[in-house]
């Protein structure tokens, strides 16, 4: 892997745009958008996009806040995609060393997407000038995948076939470091609403009259504590009661409780769900109730491919991790003494390349990993030892720190994105060892067939903040050039 001009061109177009990355960085962090409600965040990315001569697709696969952005045409076809959601309740004010929330109880980012965006769209910008500096052949898709943190869009883009034509894909996700990993690196997960129907009735004067759908909630929870005990120690499950009713003295005629199943395998997962539907029905007969099931998401753990994996590896030791200063380090140190972890810093080298160690966690990337040979880069931007959805992890996101990190990933993406671009054999390879990585597993989608993305998701929570967050919106916007 060589391509040295390409290269240096793309890494080149990368500083020179480092202030437009840094402010669209900020811009996401601001806007602080929920899953599926991303609507200012991804108007953002689509105009920029389209700006640098993309042609873009939107609404990809009823999601309105979903695109596929093109450019360039022929093989091979290489797929950019990033989340870009916030999580609830996490308002943190950037560059502060406490928990200090810019609106309290509003969302805001503590898991760093609004990096990744930054990353891919300063990426996806570099390879483009470079397709065109170099006559290069070959078509870019960059994706904009939304509520990564309810698990929800890309199940739903690759059962839409976007991903048909692609030959490989480049995930960018924020960590403490820059590296990448192969291998099996997450959970398979089935996100599920319950919802049961049943009869009201006054609770005092005639109880015996109703068919109470609370009761039938209360009673899926102890059947699957009960199940637990025979359930495999691998899998995780939890859930939330989303509905259970109104006041005390009406039972209610209808309740809900989501559930998240996780497995280690998808099958596992399916057979966990499977298990949990019977439970329910068992609830619903037991209070003649009746009830339904909403699949909001499915997805297979993800993986990452090992070709991809050394494409990735071979661009992060040539970019080399940002220089760090003496007061980013001490920020960062002050944040991990703050939170009880060892005080180490940012680190100052790149890691090297290693099999991953499967987590419990998931990402609903994991879908595209079973169906295109995958990649992740991971850009150094959160503080070491700090769990996401913590005040802590906000605290990097929307300073120098992030933005540095920004511009190791950005020239990490769109120099392995080259590489695959200018030597097929890395794609035919990539495509060969994906094959005996996945060997005799049939990948089989756990989202059903019919199910339409849930559009609702976190309305009603963005509704009431986003009239607050606007007045803290960054007033200047990305140009990059
Ligand atoms: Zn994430």
């Amino acid at each position: 892997m060589r391509n040295d001009k390409e290269k240096i061109f793309v890494f080149e177009t990368i500083d020179r745009n480092r202030n437009a990355m840094a402010c669209l960085c900020d811009c996401i962090f601001y806007f602080g958008e929920l899953g599926m409600q991303e609507f200012e965040t991804s108007g953002l990315m689509i105009e920029l996009l389209e700006r640098a001569g993309f042609k873009v697709e939107r609404h990809i696969s009823g999601m309105p806040t979903a695109f596929m952005a093109v450019y360039g045409s022929g093989r091979p076809v290489i797929a950019f995609h990033t989340e870009f959601d916030a999580t609830p309740a996490s308002s943190q004010a950037p560059g502060v060393a406490e928990p200090r929330p810019i609106i309290d109880g509003a969302p805001g980012h503590t898991e760093g997407h609004n990096v990744n965006a930054a990353v891919m769209i300063g990426a996806a910008f570099a390879v483009k000038r470079a397709m065109d500096e170099f006559g290069l052949a070959g078509t870019l898709k960059v994706f904009g995948a939304p509520a990564e943190e309810q698990l929800v869009s890309r199940p739903y883009f690759v059962r839409d076939g976007y991903l048909k034509d692609v030959d490989v894909a480049l995930h960018d996700h924020i960590a403490s470091e820059l590296g990448t990993v192969y291998g099996l690196r997450q959970y398979a997960l089935i996100s599920a609403e319950f919802t049961f129907k049943g009869v009201s009735a006054h609770a005092a004067t005639s109880p015996w009259n109703a068919k109470d759908a609370l009761d039938a909630v209360v009673l899926m929870d102890i059947g699957f504590d009960k199940l637990r005990e025979h359930l495999e120690p691998s899998q995780r499950s939890h859930r939330v009661i989303t509905q259970g009713g109104d006041q005390p003295n009406v039972i209610p005629n209808r309740a809900a409780v989501w559930w998240f199943f996780r497995e280690s395998t998808a099958e596992k997962t399916r057979l966990l769900f499977e298990k949990a539907k019977k439970v329910a029905e068992g609830a619903a007969i037991m209070t003649g109730t009746t009830y339904s099931v909403n699949v909001l998401s499915a997805v297979w753990p993800t993986r990452c491919n090992r070709t991809m994996a050394e494409v990735i590896q071979h661009n992060v030791d040539l970019v080399g991790m940002p220089e760090w200063t003496d007061s980013e380090q001490e920020l960062v140190r002050e944040v991990q003494t703050r939170v009880n972890v060892k005080s180490h810093g940012m680190p100052t080298k790149v890691a090297a390349l290693r099999e991953a160690v499967q987590s419990v966690s998931a990402n609903d990337s994991g879908e595209v990993s079973w169906v295109v040979p995958t990649g992740l880069v991971s850009f150094p931007a959160n503080v070491p030892g700090v769990p996401y959805h913590h005040w802590a992890a906000g605290v990097t996101l929307a300073t120098s720190i992030a933005h540095k990190g920004a511009v190791a990933g950005a020239k990490v993406m769109a120099a392995a994105a080259l590489d695959l671009l200018m030597e097929p054999t890395l794609v035919a390879k990539a495509k060969e060892t994906f094959k005996e990585e996945v060997g005799d597993v049939e990948y089989q989608p756990l989202l059903p067939p019919e199910q339409k993305p849930p559009l609702e998701l976190n309305r009603d929570i963005m509704e009431r903040y986003r009239p607050l967050m606007r007045k803290h919106y960054v007033k200047e916007k990305p140009q990059f050039c």
